[in-house]
Parts: structure tokens; C-alpha cells; sequence
């Protein structure tokens, strides 16, 4: 998007305006919510040409709606992609990306402090689909290269590890997918474009669940897809982005839509076969997210900075685990990668372990216990016995899940409070079983 000078607009305009053309019949300011399955054609030579992706134009919402089309364009703009594609959810944004590159019999490497949805996704369902997904360690870079083979087809990293909060080495990560002719996969959630353009370091595709920081109030699940543009499908790795297809008018996706030919693929097959679509509902929340997502992100990691610092100096906190808080083993790589701060999750050790941690979650009043992050409400859990309890204790060691971590997501309160809250759970806590 170019303002008139001709220049590229930044951040907090496209925020604003990213992706709307006012609608020619009422010039709706805001953007209107297209609450339609499906739409006219002028003719029968117009419905043919769009079923056979000759031009732009609407068919049917499950594939492409006038509402999620603002925020894909928008959210393309943001993160310095070319094109994206919203669906129902982060998992469904995951599980159609990853697909639209790899099927029966090819291969998957991603690091191995992943969201636990994401974890069982991976080990579970995409092994039942013939498609092994290997785990290695994000920061053994060896490993990451060893584990790749010839059946290999995309090297898959969160921003910020879940909840071990693993910074990515996203540069290091996209050179060795590079050398493989393989693209680099980030699920940037925890960041936010805000916070990190992982495109701005190499990555091919970014994916985020909506339902997080871009929704941003806890109404709503959705996810999206984005694409940089620029790998080269025609590498001899990826013969279906390349191989012309009866049903797109004997033309292949890359002679077709050229630089959107990923995210094209991912619409029309497997976002047209699987119907995750994105409600227009959902979508508009999720723009109205948009439109306040720079303070909404500057104040969380304002409040996750002091309350950080607040209970690394606690007495009853046997750890902090921020990389922005300074001593941090990541603090450089923080400094790199997340330079406006890390986030609004971070994760504490709580003196007296297990049994001290239940009463905390059970004591605090202002705080939420509820398995989400991401919410304008400071929200905690308990990883061991919640969002990651279906692994096994190996697995859960793996993933840094302890039986005494306790994850916050910071919200939007005074952090005067949301400290004088934490403070009392964690006295409460003294009382179950605290020994010395
Ligand atoms: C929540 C989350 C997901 C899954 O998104 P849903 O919208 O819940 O399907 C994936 N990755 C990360 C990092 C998440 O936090």
C-alpha cells in the first residue's frame, strides 16, 4: 500500500487503512461485514473465468470473502507478505500450510518448543496422514540440518517457544532452510507483526492465530496465513506449484498467480476441501483487533515488564523465565529479534512446587485461569496439568513444561493491581504445602 508521495506507508496507517477500498455504493467508513456465502456472477462466461481463477472476483465464502479479504490484505501489509488467507482458526492456519506443502510420505522439521495444540497436531494427526514431522532442538543448528532429508519439504518455528519462550533464530533458521530449497514456516503469535516481521529476517511463510493479540479481547478464534512472495517454488522441490492442472485452465499455480502462488494453492485446495473458513464476523473483530493492535502491544509489554521484574525480586519465586528482563540467558537474542520487548507471556517458578502452584491458580481473583494468552485480561495456567497434560512426562520435559511453572499473559489493567493480585495468591500459596 503507497500513500500519494508515492512512499510506502507505515506501520500504524496500514493498522488503520491496510487493505479497504471504500464500498462504491454506500462509501462505508468502516469496513462492512459481508455476511454472504455467496455472489452474483454478471454472466456465464464470468462464473467460468472465476472458477478457473482468471481474475478477481467471489464465488462462495468458504473459499473467498470481501470482509476477511481486508484483513488478509491488511495483515499482508503488515508483516511485509505479499498475500494471505484467513481461516477458522491457528490450527487450521497451521494444518493448511503446512499441507499445501507436504503430503503422504513427505517430511516435516520443526523446533520442539511448540504451543501444545500444535505439539499433538504434529505428533498425532499429521503422522496419521503420513507425514512425519521431525522434532529437534531450535538452537542446535546441526541437528536442525541433520534432521533434513531429501523427503523434507518446510523447517517449521514459533517466534517465541511455547511456554519455554525459545527465542528463534529465524535468520540462522531461513539460511539453512535456503540451502535446502525448503521454506522457513513461523507461527508468529506471540509477537504480533509489533512486535517481529519474521519475513523481515528470511522467513517464507508467517502464520498467526488470530485468536490471540490480534483479536486481542478473547472473542473470537481465527487464523491466518501469510506469504512473502519471494521462495522459488520452481526449484524442483515443489513439482505441484509447478505441474499444470486441468481445473486451472492447463496452467500451473506459479504461471497463474505467480508470486501468490502459495498462498492461491492453500485457498483453492485445501481451504476449498477442508471449508475451515473464516467467519465475516470473526474476520471484522479480528480488523477492529488490528486498528488498536500497536498501543494495545506497546502497553502489554510495558505492564510484562514490570511485572516481571516484580517477581523476579519476589520471595516466593524461584525463577523468572522474560527474555526481555535483563540477565536473561536470551537477552541478546531478545535484544535482536524483539528490540520493542519479548512479549506479553512470560513464565515464573513458584517456591514449593506443584501442590504451591495449584493453590495459586485457585487464589488469584483479578487474574483469569483460563487456557488462552493473548486477552486485554491477565490470564494464568498451569502448562503440567493443563495445555500440556496429554503429553507424556518425556514429552513435557521436551517442551520445558515443570511441575512448578506458571504462565502469565499479561493484560491491560494497572499493574498495580495485577502485582497486588499475584502477590496475595502467592501468599495464599505459603499455606498448602510450602516447605523450606
Ligand atoms: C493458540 C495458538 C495456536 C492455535 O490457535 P487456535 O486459534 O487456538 O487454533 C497456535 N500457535 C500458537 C503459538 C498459539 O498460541
Amino acid at each position: 500500500m503507497t500513500n500519494e508521495h508515492d512512499g510506502i506507508l507505515n506501520f500504524n496507517t496500514i493498522a488503520q487503512h491496510g487493505g479497504q477500498e471504500l464500498d462504491a455504493v454506500t462509501h462505508s467508513r468502516a469496513v462492512p461485514i459481508y455476511q454472504t456465502t455467496s455472489y452474483g456472477f454478471e454472466s456465464t462466461d464470468h462464473a467460468a473465468s472465476l472458477f478457473q481463477m482468471q481474475g478477481e472476483g467471489y464465488i462462495y465464502s468458504r473459499n473467498a470473502n470481501p470482509t476477511n479479504r481486508v484483513l488478509e490484505k491488511r495483515l499482508a501489509g503488515l508483516e511485509g507478505g505479499v498475500d494471505a488467507f484467513a481461516v477458522s482458526s491457528g490450527q487450521s492456519a497451521i494444518t493448511i500450510a503446512l499441507l499445501t506443502l507436504a503430503k503422504v510420505g513427505d517430511e516435516i522439521v520443526t523446533t520442539n518448543a511448540l504451543y501444545g495444540g500444535t505439539y499433538n497436531l504434529f505428533s498425532e494427526t499429521f503422522k496419521r496422514f503420513g507425514v512425519t514431522v521431525r522434532f529437534v532442538d531450535g538452537t542446535n543448528f546441526s541437528e536442525i540440518t541433520n534432521a533434513i532429508n531429501a523427503n523434507t519439504k518446510a523447517i517449521f518455528t514459533e517466534t517465541i517457544g511455547n511456554p519455554g519462550l525459545q527465542i528463534a533464530d529465524i535468520e540462522k533458521l531461513s539460511q539453512i532452510a535456503d540451502e535446502h530449497g525448503i521454506p522457513l514456516v513461523v507461527d508468529s503469535t506471540f509477537t504480533t507483526p509489533y512486535l517481529q516481521c519474521p519475513i523481515a529476517f528470511g522467513a517464507d511463510i508467517v502464520i498467526h492465530s488470530t485468536t490471540k493479540f490480534i483479536g486481542g479481547h478473547g472473542t473470537s478464534i481465527g487464523g491466518i496465513i501469510i506469504d512473502a512472495g519471494k521462495f522459488n517454488w520452481a526449484n524442483g522441490n515443489f513439482p505441484e506449484f509447478t505441474t499444470p492442472k486441468g481445473s486451472l485452465n492447463n496452467q500451473s499455480y506459479v504461471e497463474l498467480t505467480s508470486e501468490s502462488a502459495f498462498i492461491s494453492k492453500a485457498r483453492f485446495e485445501l481451504g476449498h476441501d477442508l471449508g475451515t473458513a473464516l467467519s465475516p464476523f470473526n474476520g471484522w473483530l479480528f480488523i477492529q483487533g488490528l486498528q488498536s493492535l500497536p498501543l494495545r502491544m506497546k502497553q502489554h509489554v510495558e505492564n510484562t515488564k514490570q511485572i516481571a521484574a516484580y517477581l523476579n525480586e519476589h520471595e516466593l519465586v524461584t525463577w523468572v523465565n522474560y527474555p526481555s528482563l535483563k540477565g536473561d540467558g536470551q537477552f541478546e537474542l531478545a535484544e535482536t529479534y524483539l528490540p520493542h520487548g519479548a512479549g506479553a507471556i512470560f513464565t515464573f517458578g513458584i517456591k514449593g512446587g506443584l501442590e504451591a502452584a495449584k493453590t495459586f491458580i485457585q487464589s488469584v481473583k483479578l487474574l483469569s485461569h483460563v487456557a488462552n494468552v493473548g486477552d486485554s485480561k491477565t490470564l494464568v495456567i498451569h502448562p503440567a496439568s493443563t495445555t500440556h497434560s496429554r503429553l507424556s512426562p518425556e514429552e513435557q520435559r521436551i517442551t520445558g513444561v515443570t511441575p512448578e511453572l506458571i504462565r502469565i499473559s499479561v493484560g491491560l489493567e494497572d499493574a498495580e493491581d495485577i502485582k497486588a493480585d499475584i502477590n496475595s495468591a502467592l501468599r495464599k500459596s505459603l499455606g498448602a504445602s510450602f516447605v523450606e
